[in-house]
This record gives structure tokens, C-alpha cells and sequence, in this order.
């Protein structure tokens, strides 16, 4: 796609930042911008619900580096700037300040919003959602003195949110419309886990529950509603319910989206001078096969974020290959620490390993390995990975049986 004198990236987050970090560590000489709308350096966000929140780190401590790596390695970072619009004409992008940014190669790391709760009352005080820095900023200075705590919906961050209000002796309930907590994402067994977990740390938790209003005391939450028609007092809502990706830029400019922007196995878009990386693609996956939506995924994940930045720039620096990473994350919850590799479907079945310290849960798709829950046995989450990398399974009894030497598959 013609010579590169000029890479622009939308978005400052984990993938933006490091697909920039990437290009330069890999010889890209020409210039190079990251432009982001918030104010903040680029950061990394899996603290804000876990030790930013409880007071562990500061704001310093988020930072994914220091400023003088931007200068030193000449990334033009500019904060506090939107972009507005594309144009894949003419090649350049436009700037909420009114400027024009020329690229050679644009790349889309925009990433995901909040999905907002769609009942009356969300707009109150005293509703908030966490993401951004400024999120859990409010979040921390809200927390101190009020009585009563609803999370809406047991997703991690509302998980691990809570398991920081339990800690701290709050008094905290989470609304959830399913019936269990990470329906979405883990097996029957880990949430019934971590169920048990949070209600011994003190959570409440209301499961089957759609929530159909917030009420307000003079503009303030002071109550929430339920589908059945119960009301639980409430003078701090965080809505946690998924999110959205931030594709409307790229729709706009008439690159295909849906549910993510969509990208090739090379993270590229329809227009070879576009790529996208990051929370807000949808790209093609072996870990993807057999899954309701078919073998297209998009992903929320630290992990994904940084391998995609970093195929996206080898791709950029002549030394192209599909993107093929193993799918993994974590969780913190409390003192109880969840980490994912691969990817289950809602349908996968489940075989409980039970081992000394903790416990996995291997799913199988088709009686093939599709992922590993693991609660506090890493050893099994990187045993995990390098099976799943290699294409190795075992099969469902094998998984059962806590003599089987897991090790030895995994790095025979
Ligand atoms: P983001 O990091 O969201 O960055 C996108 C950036 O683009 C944002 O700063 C946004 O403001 C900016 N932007 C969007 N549109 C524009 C525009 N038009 N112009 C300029 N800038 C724009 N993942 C894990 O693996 N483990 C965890 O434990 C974990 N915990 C999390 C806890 C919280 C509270 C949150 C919010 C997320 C957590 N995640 C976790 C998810 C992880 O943070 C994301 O997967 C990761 O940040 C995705 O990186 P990204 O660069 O794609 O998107």
C-alpha cells in the first residue's frame, strides 16, 4: 500500500499504545501519532476495578510508561483530542481541534464503551459505570459514605467492584438479570464458585432480576426496581452490563462493522491502508470454531489488545503473519484469582479437575479442548495455553483424573 512515512493511530489505550510501541521497537522510522481523547497518558485499566479502587496504586502506577518513552521513542501522543472523522481518499483523519492529521497507514484502536442501562432514572446522581480513569476516580470519592451498594450485573467488573466494597465492609448487593454470576463467559461450576466466594465475603446477590427503574430522592438514586416488582434501597448504582465497540468512525468512513470492525486474519480492513486492533474488531479465529456466532470473535482483553498491536506492527515492518495468539485473561476477585485460556462457548461441557489449592475447568467443544478455567492454579492456566497454541487435546476423562501429568502433555 505505497510507501510509509506516516502511521496514525485512533485511540490511546492498551492496543494503540502498543502497536506504536511495536513500530518503533521494530525499526519504523517515519512519524508516528497517537491521538486519544482522554487527558490521561496511555494506561491500563484492569487496576481501576481491582487495586486503584481499594487504594493499593495511584494514578502513576496505572501508566502503561512514562512520558519521556513517548519522547524519547518520538511518539507524538496528543491527549485531549477526538478524531472526528476519516477520509480514505484523500488520507487523513480530521481532529475535534479542527486540524487535519495525514497518514499513510491509519490504525483503529478506539476501543469499547459502557453499555448504558435503558431504564428511567439512569441519568440520576449517584448512577455511574466504570472504564475510564475519570470513572473510577468519581467511583472512589462516591464509595466513601453511602449505605447501600447495587451492582447491575455480574460481569467481571461488576464482580470484581464488589469484591473491593465487600472488603472494605460496605454493604453491597449485585442485580443480576441471569441466573448466575459470568453466565456469558465461564462454566456452571466457576460461577457457582465464585458465587459462594462473594456471599462469604459479605455480597448479596439477586440473580433472574432485570432491573426496570432507578428511583430518585431530589436527583439522586435512592432506589432501584426489579421485573417482579421488589425495590431495593440504593444511593449508589454502578451499572455494569457490556459494552459497546466503538465503530461508529469507521462506519462512518464506509468500513464494514458488525459488532467490531471487521478485519482479516492480518487485522486489516476492507481499505489496505486501514487496520484495526483491539477491543473494537471482530476478526477470525481458530478458537472461534464451533461457536454460536460462528469462527468470527471479538474479544475484551488485555492479552488481545497486545497481540494484535504487536502482529499489526510486524505486519507494518514487512514481517506479515496471521493473528493466531491464544486467547487468555484474568480476573481478581478478592483474594481469589480467575485466569481464562482459550475460548468456551455457552454450550461447552465442563469437567471439573480437582487438585490441592484451588480447581479448573476444562471445556470441551465437539470433545475437543476449547478452553481452562483456572481459580488459583496458574500452573494449570500455562499448561493450558501451551496446549491450546499447539492444537493438543485430551480427552474429558484424562482432564478428570488428578493423576494424569498435565505438564508432560502440555510441553512433551
Ligand atoms: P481501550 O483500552 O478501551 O482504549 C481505547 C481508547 O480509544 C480509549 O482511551 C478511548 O477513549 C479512545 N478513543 C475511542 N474513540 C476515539 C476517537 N474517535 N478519537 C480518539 N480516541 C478515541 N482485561 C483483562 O484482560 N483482564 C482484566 O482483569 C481486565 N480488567 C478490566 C477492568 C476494567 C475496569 C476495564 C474497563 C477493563 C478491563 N479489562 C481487563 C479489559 C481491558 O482493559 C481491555 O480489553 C483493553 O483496555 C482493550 O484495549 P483497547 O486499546 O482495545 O481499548
Amino acid at each position: 500500500s505505497g510507501p510509509m512515512d506516516a502511521v496514525v493511530i485512533v485511540g490511546a489505550g492498551q492496543a494503540g499504545f502498543q502497536a506504536a510501541a511495536s513500530l518503533r521497537e521494530a525499526g519504523f522510522a517515519g512519524r508516528l501519532t497517537l491521538v486519544g481523547e482522554e487527558a490521561a497518558l496511555p494506561y491500563q485499566r484492569p487496576p481501576l476495578s481491582k487495586a486503584y479502587l481499594a487504594g493499593k496504586t495511584d494514578a502513576r502506577g496505572l501508566l502503561l510508561r512514562q512520558e519521556s518513552f513517548f519522547s524519547e521513542h518520538r511518539i507524538d501522543h496528543l491527549s485531549g483530542t477526538r478524531v472526528t472523522a476519516i477520509d480514505r481518499e484523500d488520507r487523513h483523519v480530521r481532529l475535534s481541534d479542527g486540524e487535519r492529521l495525514a497518514y499513510d497507514h491509519l490504525i483503529l484502536a478506539t476501543g469499547t464503551r459502557n453499555r448504558a442501562l435503558p431504564v428511567p432514572g439512569a441519568d440520576l446522581a449517584g448512577v455511574r459505570q466504570l472504564r475510564s480513569i475519570d470513572d473510577a476516580d468519581a467511583l472512589r470519592g462516591a464509595i466513601e459514605g453511602v449505605r447501600h451498594i447495587v451492582v447491575v450485573g455480574a460481569g467481571f467488573i461488576g464482580l470484581e467492584f464488589a469484591a473491593v466494597c465487600a472488603a472494605r465492609g460496605l454493604s453491597v448487593t449485585v442485580i443480576e438479570a441471569a441466573e448466575r454470576v459470568m453466565a456469558r463467559a465461564v462454566s456452571p461450576e466457576t460461577s457457582q464458585a465464585f458465587r459462594a466466594f462473594h456471599e462469604e465475603a459479605g455480597v448479596r446477590f439477586l440473580f433472574g432480576a432485570g432491573v426496570t427503574a432507578i428511583e430518585g430522592e431530589g436527583g439522586r438514586a435512592a432506589a432501584i426496581r426489579t421485573v417482579d416488582g421488589q425495590s431495593l434501597p440504593a444511593d449508589l448504582v454502578v451499572v455494569g452490563i457490556g459494552v459497546v465497540p466503538n465503530q461508529e468512525l469507521a462506519a462512518e468512513a464506509g468500513l464494514a462493522v458488525r459488532d467490531g470492525i471487521e478485519v482479516d486474519a492480518f487485522l486489516a480492513t476492507s481499505d489496505p491502508a486501514v487496520s484495526a486492533i483491539g477491543d473494537c474488531v471482530r476478526f477470525p479465529s481458530r478458537f472461534a470454531a464451533g461457536m454460536p456466532g460462528g469462527d468470527r470473535v471479538r474479544i475484551e482483553s488485555v492479552q488481545n489488545a497486545v497481540d494484535q498491536g504487536r502482529c499489526l506492527a510486524a505486519r507494518l515492518t514487512g514481517r506479515p503473519a496471521a493473528y493466531d495468539a491464544v486467547p487468555w485473561f484474568w480476573s481478581d476477585q478478592g483474594p481469589r484469582k480467575l485466569q481464562i485460556a482459550g475460548l468456551a462457548a455457552p454450550g461447552d461441557a465442563s469437567v471439573l479437575r480437582p487438585t490441592g489449592a484451588g480447581f479448573s475447568v476444562f471445556r470441551f467443544r465437539e470433545g475437543r479442548l476449547s478452553a481452562v478455567e483456572s481459580v488459583d492454579r496458574p500452573a494449570d492456566h500455562m499448561a493450558a495455553r501451551r496446549l491450546l497454541a499447539a492444537a493438543k487435546s485430551l480427552s474429558p476423562e484424562q482432564a478428570a483424573d488428578p493423576g494424569f501429568d498435565l505438564k508432560a502433555l502440555a510441553t512433551g
